[in-house]
């Protein structure tokens, strides 16, 4: 994109680029990549994140920042750029954000999915808040600081990743696999899914992410004599799949309170002006649910959840099938993993096989880091003494991938939203938007963020 593509949203109409701020150009840069539609479907039928990657390309490179463009197949592309800090001995930190959005059926929205229209100070449009957003605001600052001579404290390594809405086999997972290198001395990492404000008693909090649980998912199959369906059948594998999908969908998961949801819970209850009691599960109940609508994502943090998904079985009407398959989305606590698994085989019971489609880790990140102490100073920069509490998302992001290389992941976007916008709903949602002024305050956060961590 050149100046000239950009200049006709930007405010700033000066023709001078070092006047140009960081908070003027992310929102350019956020309706630009919206307006590229890198929809993922999940089986290799979307358009890929060619152009989005080139634009990111065109946007690094204008400012003298080289990267590296990697396609893991063809259309499917990530972009990798290593920006020298003022310390080059200290470990780096990768900034990272996903280039590919999940589908949007534009019937269902008020708005085109992808024309990233400005309505009521939001940018509206399919990857405003996951995650262009983020993209816009990583480029937004590193060309400021290119143009300003600004170096970051310490190596950054940028990386735009395809696929990530897929798990990462085309983006983050194949290129940790295959081009480890370009994550060297990487410690930590930065991205998606926390940051964003949420009202809690009336007070705004900050959600840092800094657990992902692990998923699996997973296909239960029973198999048997196929006979025809008049008959006193004693064996028939539907049943049997029937029985175990009851036992597996009803059982309900103990409550375990990991560090991070054991952090988040107590800074609850202190808001509340309770005495947190971690074995009262009702307490932990209602601790959730005063996070509003934020317990989307916590909601499902205090448990391992297993539920069925698909089913399929049979061909006809009068026979009795021979198998029997049914799709597990199984998400386990870090730290539970093989104990669950095994649970869930005895759930399952001796007639059902379990195979694994696909399954990624758990991560959990420690609180009691520096990188934490940076990301909660430049929030008090720009919300002085507004409350940041740790959370554990029940989904996952691509800090699994980075995870296998040693790099601790958290979630943080900063966002601060007006309390009646129903953020976590946006999320692979309709009419997905981010209010101008939350993509601003971003910026200013994260500028200061990369300068000092
Ligand atoms: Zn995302």
């Amino acid at each position: 994109m050149s100046n000239d593509e950009l200049a006709p949203v930007r405010q700033n109409t000066s023709s001078d680029m070092s006047t140009v701020t960081a908070e003027d150009e992310v929102v350019d840069i956020c309706r630009a990549l919206v307006r590229i539609d890198s929809q993922n479907y999940g089986d290799g039928s979307g358009p890929g994140e060619r152009e989005a990657a080139e634009l990111v390309m065109r946007l690094l490179d204008e400012v003298g920042i080289t990267a590296e463009y990697i396609e893991t197949a063809p259309r499917r592309a990530s972009v990798i750029a290593r920006i020298p800090g003022k310390d080059p001995s200290r470990p780096a930190l990768v900034l990272h954000g996903h280039l590919d959005v999940v589908p949007a059926i534009a019937d269902e929205w008020s708005v085109p999915p992808f024309a990233a229209e400005v309505r009521d100070d939001m940018i509206w449009g399919r990857g405003t808040v996951d995650m262009k957003d983020m993209d816009a605001m990583i480029l937004a600052i590193v060309r400021e600081f290119a143009r300003t001579g600004v170096q970051p404290s310490r190596d950054v390594i940028l990386a735009f990743f395809a696929d990530e809405e897929a798990g990462g086999p085309m983006g983050a997972q194949f290129i940790v696999d295959n081009h480890a290198d370009l994550f060297d001395g990487a410690t930590e990492a930065i991205s998606e899914v926390g940051g964003f404000s949420v009202a809690v008693a009336g007070q705004r909090v900050y959600l840092l992410q800094t657990a992902e649980k692990s998923l699996a998912w997973l296909n239960l199959v029973t198999r048997g004599a196929a006979g025809h369906g008049s008959q006193d059948a004693t064996e028939n594998v539907i049943v049997d799949l029937a029985d175990a999908l009851t036992r597996i969908g009803r059982h309900r998961w103990p409550q375990r309170l990991t560090p991070t949801v054991r952090r988040l819970l107590q800074g609850v209850a202190d808001l509340l002006g309770v005495t947190f009691n971690p074995d009262d599960p009702e307490q932990v109940t209602e601790l959730i649910s005063a996070l509003g609508p934020a317990k989307r994502f916590v909601g499902a943090s205090v448990r391992t959840t297993t539920n069925p998904t698909r089913l399929n079985a049979g061909y006809k009407d009068n026979v009795i099938p021979s198998r029997a398959q049914a799709t597990l989305d199984a998400r386990f606590l870090p730290g539970s993993v093989d104990e669950d698994m095994a649970q869930l085989a005895r759930l399952a019971g001796p007639q059902v096989e379990i195979e694994t489609i696909h399954a990624d880790v758990a991560v959990e990140a420690p609180w009691e880091a520096p990188v934490v102490d940076s990301m909660i100073a430049a929030l008090h920069r720009h919300d002085p003494g507004a409350p940041v509490l740790p959370y554990m998302l029940s989904a996952g992001t691509d800090n699994k991938s980075l995870s296998r290389l040693g790099i601790q992941g958290y979630g943080f976007v900063p966002l601060q939203l007006p309390e009646d916008l129903d953020f976590t709903g946006l999320f692979h949602g309709v009419d997905e938007r981010v209010p101008i002024a939350a993509l601003q305050f971003g910026v200013r956060v994260l500028r200061d963020l990369l300068q000092d961590c």
